[in-house]
This record gives C-alpha cells, sequence and structure tokens, in this order.
C-alpha cells in the first residue's frame, strides 16, 4: 500500500513525488519513458520561463536549481536561473528522487483503475515493458533461484504473460496491481482521469511543437553577427557567462511585429530555402553548459491536432523533421558562425502546451488570473504572461498581467475523491491554462498537491 502513487515523471510529476517522498510519505512514481523530466527533456523545452520571484511552493525548483549548478548544467540568464542543460537535468533528477526516497518505475503506465462505490481509487493496474532479453531471461531461469521468493501472484502473471509472448503483441510485458491512498496524475494529458471516466474540459487548441538542437555553432561569430543585425537587446540579448557566450533571439510570420530577422526570412522564402510555414515561429537559446550549442522553440505545425490519433500525429512528427532539416539548412547558409552546425538532437516527443484537462473542484478562469484573485490556500503565485500561439498570421497574443494565485481546488478531480492532478491537465480554461503552462508554475502544483497529501494524512 502506497500514500501516493504520481503517475507521470516530467515537470510537475518529480515536484511531486521528490516533496511526498522527502516529507516521509511512501511513494511511487510511473513514467513511461526511460528518464524524468517530461517536456523539459523528451521535449527539449528551455529554459524554465520566468513567472516570478514568489516565495510560494519554490522548494522543489530551488533544490534543482542548486544541484543543477552543482553539475555545471544551470546558468543565471539575464535574471532567469532555470537555464539548464536537459540531459544532465535526467541524471540530476535521478539523483535528486531517488536520494529522497521515491520508488521510480520506467517504462510503466497505468492500464486499469479500480474504483470503490466510496468513489475512491483502490488500485492500479500497471503495465511494464520490459526488454525482450529480461524476458528470456526469467524464462529461460523459470524454477531457478532467481525466482525463489517472489510473489506467487506476480509470477504467474508473469509467466502467463511469458507464455504468451511468441502469439502475442502484448507478451513483452508484467502487469501488477498497486494499492494506494492518493493518485497524482501528472502525465500532462490527464490519462488516468481518462481511465477513470472523469469529466474534461476540452476546447481550443494551440499548435504542437517538435524541438531541436544544433551543436557546433561558433557563438562568438553568432553573437557579432547578431548584434549587427538586431541592436534590441530585449528580442536578443547577449551575455558572457563562466567564458561561454550565452544568447536568445526571436522571429515570428506576424505582421503586427517588427522583427530585424524579417528580411532574412523573406530572402530565405524568396528562394525556395524555407517554406513560409516553416517560418511562423523562430526562437533559439543558448544551453548551460554546452558550448555551441542552440536549442530551437520551433518548428511549430500549424494543423489542429488531437494528439490521441496516431495518423496525424506520425504525420505532424514526419512534417516537423522535414521542416527541422530546413531550418537547419538556412541557418548554415544565412547566418554567421553556423559554419560547422549540425542537428545533434531532435526531441523525442511532440512538445503539447495544452490537451485534456480535467474537470476539478474548482474552474480556474482568466478573469480569476486577469483579476489577481486571492485564494484561502493558494498553490502558486505566478506572473507569467497568457501566452496563446495561433496557428494564423497575428493570431498569437503574449498579454502580460500582474501576479495571480492558483487554488488548490484546481487541481482536485471532481469526479474522484482521491485523484489529484498536476501539470499543464489542470482545471482551467484555455487562457488561463495558456499562463499556468510554464515549467516554474508546473514545479510548483507538483510541490503543492504533495504537501496537501501530507497533510491529509497525517
Ligand atoms: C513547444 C513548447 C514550448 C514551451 N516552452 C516553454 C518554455 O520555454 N519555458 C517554460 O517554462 N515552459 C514552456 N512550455 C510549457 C511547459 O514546458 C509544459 O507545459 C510543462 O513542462 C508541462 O509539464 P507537465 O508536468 O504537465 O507535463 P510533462 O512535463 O509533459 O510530463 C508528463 C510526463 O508524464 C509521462 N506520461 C505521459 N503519459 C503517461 C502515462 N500514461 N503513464 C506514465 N507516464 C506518462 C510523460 O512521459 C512525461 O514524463 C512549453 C511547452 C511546449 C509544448
Amino acid at each position: 500500500m502506497y500514500d501516493v502513487v504520481v503517475v507521470g515523471g516530467g515537470t510537475a510529476g518529480v515536484a511531486a513525488a521528490y516533496t511526498a517522498a522527502k516529507s516521509g510519505l511512501k511513494t511511487l512514481l510511473i513514467e513511461k519513458k526511460i528518464h524524468l523530466g517530461g517536456a523539459i527533456t523528451s521535449g527539449l523545452v528551455l529554459p524554465v520561463m520566468n513567472a516570478g520571484k514568489s516565495e510560494i511552493n519554490r522548494d522543489f525548483y530551488d533544490d534543482l536549481v542548486k544541484k543543477m549548478s552543482e553539475f555545471g548544467a544551470q546558468i543565471d540568464f539575464q535574471g532567469n536561473n532555470g537555464w539548464f542543460n536537459p540531459e544532465v537535468l535526467k541524471i540530476v533528477l535521478d539523483e535528486m528522487l531517488s536520494a529522497a526516497g521515491v520508488e521510480i518505475r520506467f517504462l510503466t503506465s497505468v492500464t486499469k483503475v479500480e474504483v470503490g462505490f466510496d468513489n475512491n481509487i483502490k488500485s492500479l493496474e500497471l503495465r511494464s515493458e520490459l526488454l525482450l532479453e529480461n524476458i528470456n531471461k526469467i524464462y529461460s531461469h523459470n524454477n531457478s533461484d532467481m525466482l525463489r521468493g517472489a510473489d506467487p501472484k506476480q509470477l504467474l502473471e508473469c509467466i502467463k504473460q511469458i507464455d504468451g509472448y511468441n502469439n502475442s503483441e502484448e507478451g513483452n510485458c508484467l502487469l501488477e496491481c498497486v494499492e494506494t491512498r492518493y493518485v497524482i496524475d501528472a502525465t500532462g494529458n490527464c490519462d488516468v482521469g481518462k481511465i477513470c471516466g472523469c469529466n474534461f474540459i476540452e476546447n481550443e487548441t494551440q499548435p504542437v511543437t517538435l524541438r531541436f538542437i544544433m551543436s557546433g555553432v561558433d557563438m562568438k561569430k553568432f553573437a557579432e553577427y547578431l548584434r549587427s543585425v538586431d541592436s534590441d537587446k530585449e528580442v536578443s540579448p547577449i551575455e558572457k557567462i563562466d567564458g561561454c557566450i550565452h544568447l536568445s533571439t526571436a522571429y515570428t510570420w506576424d505582421k503586427n511585429s517588427t522583427w530585424a530577422l524579417r528580411p532574412i526570412f523573406e530572402k530565405a522564402i524568396a528562394a525556395g530555402d524555407l517554406t513560409l510555414e516553416d517560418s511562423n515561429y523562430f526562437q533559439v537559446f543558448t544551453v548551460a553548459g554546452c558550448d555551441g550549442a542552440l536549442a530551437f522553440n520551433c518548428p511549430r505545425i500549424l494543423k489542429d491536432l488531437d494528439i490521441s490519433d496516431s495518423k496525424a500525429v506520425s504525420e505532424a512528427l514526419i512534417e516537423a523533421r522535414g521542416s527541422i532539416m530546413r531550418l537547419a539548412n538556412f541557418c548554415k547558409k544565412y547566418f554567421t558562425g553556423f559554419e560547422k552546425a549540425y542537428i545533434s538532437n531532435i526531441a523525442d516527443d511532440l512538445g503539447v502546451r495544452v490537451s485534456r484537462r480535467i474537470e476539478g473542484r474548482y474552474l480556474y478562469t482568466e478573469r480569476d488570473l486577469k483579476e489577481g484573485k486571492r485564494f484561502e490556500n493558494p498553490v502558486l503565485e505566478a506572473n507569467y504572461p497568457i501566452d496563446v500561439h495561433s496557428s494564423e498570421q497575428d493570431g498569437s497574443e503574449l498579454k502580460k498581467v500582474g501576479y495571480y494565485q492558483l487554488p488548490i481546488e484546481s487541481l482536485m478531480s471532481a469526479d474522484i475523491n482521491n485523484l489529484f492532478v498536476a501539470g499543464r491537465c489542470l482545471s482551467a480554461d484555455f487562457k488561463a491554462q495558456a499562463a499556468l503552462r510554464v515549467q516554474q508554475s508546473c514545479f510548483s502544483m507538483g510541490e503543492a498537491v504533495a504537501k496537501y497529501i501530507r497533510n491529509l494524512i497525517s
């Protein structure tokens, strides 16, 4: 029996599991991939956007920044200390969560949820993807020392699966049932809520992005080039930190904005080096501890995408990778400093800004956010703007707002008593979610939910 099972070891999930285990709760973390970090590591989403300096539920984030700095994988750029190296983050999260006492289960997801008549989750059925090699090992050692002392129920399940292995696609998995007092759904898409049959808020979508990194950029030359074409320090800040040049720059196809890089993009489109769609959004950031690496917050795919439609997602991935190739060649041809640059990483997950959101005990609205409404149990205090990416030219918005709070009730399922959510699948309307989805806020949500559960238990 666990006190809490956190499903999804991404941005909000790691903060939730870390906080829960550190406060003494028996905590299991279920992650379907082979590493933690979610959008940050799988999606190469960096840096953490500055969402203000509030002190509410920032312990995990502060510990993370400290540990990343010890690993030489973090910098403070223009007053934002959330510039990370995403590969090292995987190692740091393993260490932090293991040291806190979290039991981590990779390659695992939830297949079934048992909900009692009292509307409480009793248990979760887990499916663990195992390597064929491991299954063969168990199979060939059947009745051997390796299986002595194993739970007979689990063993039976295990053997059933192995026997079916040759004939069934489902064969390379083991099923296991775990009991828990509380569940935190931090899957981004609210997968546990979906299995439980919860109600959702599903309305407008934002374009998805497949991010990538180019390495081998001569940053000194690129910085000089940027200075010569764009003197606007708001758009193209450049700073020397620990002997390395760090910078960022951006361009969008929106006509209502003035961008110094516009003539360069227009020239590339006219020459057939880029399509108009390739140029819809372009943003780059240097990466902490990776001299010569630039992380791209593009290409943004303009279709309205149902992320549960595997055919549509597959087409989007293929389209995005084609666009990545064109963008990389464009940089090499048009920007000084890219002569020896190459694509070094492509995200292994599409970056999804918004999808299924839980119907919670409180639906947080754009109005609450704009009015800075105060709550009895605030989860976070932030000032990140309403940031809506649109598929239409001139349709995007980035609206500055003052400080706002989010109540814990927006992270509680309205349907299931012991189900909480954390991260971008919170109970918020479209515009409010467009501000709250950033990483700093997701970390706070995870931490706050874990603290709330600890108080319920103690
Ligand atoms: C393109 C893009 C750019 C962005 N740019 C920025 C930025 O620059 N700065 C910023 O602060 N924010 C940015 N954001 C927002 C932010 O990164 C995300 O909203 C936030 O990280 C989401 O956190 P999460 O915990 O909800 O989900 P995630 O971090 O995606 O975590 C979900 C985790 O659950 C796992 N999972 C999913 N389903 C299951 C399942 N069924 N079983 C087990 N595990 C499962 C996933 O593998 C993943 O690890 C951006 C988002 C996108 C998409």
